[in-house]
């Protein structure tokens, strides 16, 4: 069995169960419980504090963990990352006062800089070769420079409206983040079978992310132009329609593409074009 510990609430808890969901493990439906059996893969989930997950991982006590990279990087245990999984987007940002003029990084020298990231702080700090001093607080780290805890402040920032609202200035990203599957490494032989299971399994999900299929009726002799303006996975499947001057076009686009080549074919005289989801893409 494998053991996969995720966030138990919070920003990564939504889409991470939902991505369980989409690979065909459904977790019984009661918020309250800390392990849950999956009821149709040989998986068991653990719900915890996202600071908690790459310890847990690290010790093995999880063979695998959901959690945003800025905690695996400011932890340091030792875990393998196995990929991306595309949510929890964020980065770790330096910010001021809205007002300071910031000539670049040896601003900071001798100031005192605010954050729940002290570990991966230093390292910038390091590699700027900057020595300012790091004062360490668990959370509501935007109001800092407001109350004169410090004069500049090291957070997550997404959109940057946090930010705006406490009148602070993003002036340095020192890391992009994300959700990463992450894993111990000590699994056994029986523990990768089951790994390289759900990686297939996440792989055919995050394949079809972003694709819709398309399909068209199309004048038999502007195919050619068509399949040109078309890029997809492979060759498009083209099929005849009962009228022979007619035919069916298929395939697979991406679709933030999609409006950009829609002109090009109605251009080429498609017609009745029908654009659907996909659910798994194999490839
Ligand atoms: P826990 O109770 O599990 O310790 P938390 O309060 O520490 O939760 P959340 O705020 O739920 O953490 O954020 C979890 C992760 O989501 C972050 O570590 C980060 O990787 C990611 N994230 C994405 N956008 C943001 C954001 N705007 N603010 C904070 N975290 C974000
Ligand atoms: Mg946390």
């Amino acid at each position: 069995m494998l053991r996969i510990a995720i966030q138990a609430k919070g920003r990564l808890h939504d889409d991470t169960v939902e991505l369980l969901k989409e690979i065909g493990i459904k977790l019984p439906s009661s918020k309250r419980t800390l392990v849950a059996k999956a009821k149709n893969f040989n998986v068991e989930v653990l719900f915890l504090r996202d600071d908690d997950i790459p310890q847990t991982v690290a010790d093995g006590v999880a063979d695998l963990g959901i959690v945003g990279l800025n905690e695996v990087e400011e932890k340091g245990f030792e875990v393998h990352r196995i990929m991306p999984l595309g949510f929890g987007g964020c980065r770790l940002s330096l910010a001021l006062p809205a007002a300071t003029d910031y000539p670049g990084p040896r601003w900071f020298n001798g100031r005192t800089i605010a954050t729940s990231y002290p570990g991966i702080l230093k390292g910038w700090m390091q590699a700027k070769g900057i020595e300012a001093k790091v004062h360490v607080i668990s959370g509501s780290v935007e109001i800092s420079p407001g109350i004169g805890l410090a004069d500049a402040i090291f957070d997550i920032v997404s959109s940057g409206s946090t930010l705006v609202s406490n009148n602070l200035r993003e002036v340095e990203v020192a890391m992009e983040s994300e959700a990463w599957l992450i894993s111990s490494g000590m699994l056994s032989k029986e523990k990768l079978a089951l790994l390289d299971e759900l990686l297939f399994r996440i792989r055919a999900v995050k394949s079809a992310e972003g694709k819709k299929y398309v399909l068209m009726n199309a004048p038999r002799h502007r195919v050619d132009d068509i399949c040109a303006a078309l890029p997809g996975i492979k060759s498009p499947t083209i099929m005849p329609l009962a009228d022979e001057g007619w035919c069916s076009i298929h395939t697979v686009l991406e679709e933030r593409r999609f409006w950009e080549i829609i002109g090009q074919l109605k251009a080429c005289g498609a017609q009745g074009i029908l654009v659907l989801p996909i659910e798994k893409m194999i490839i």
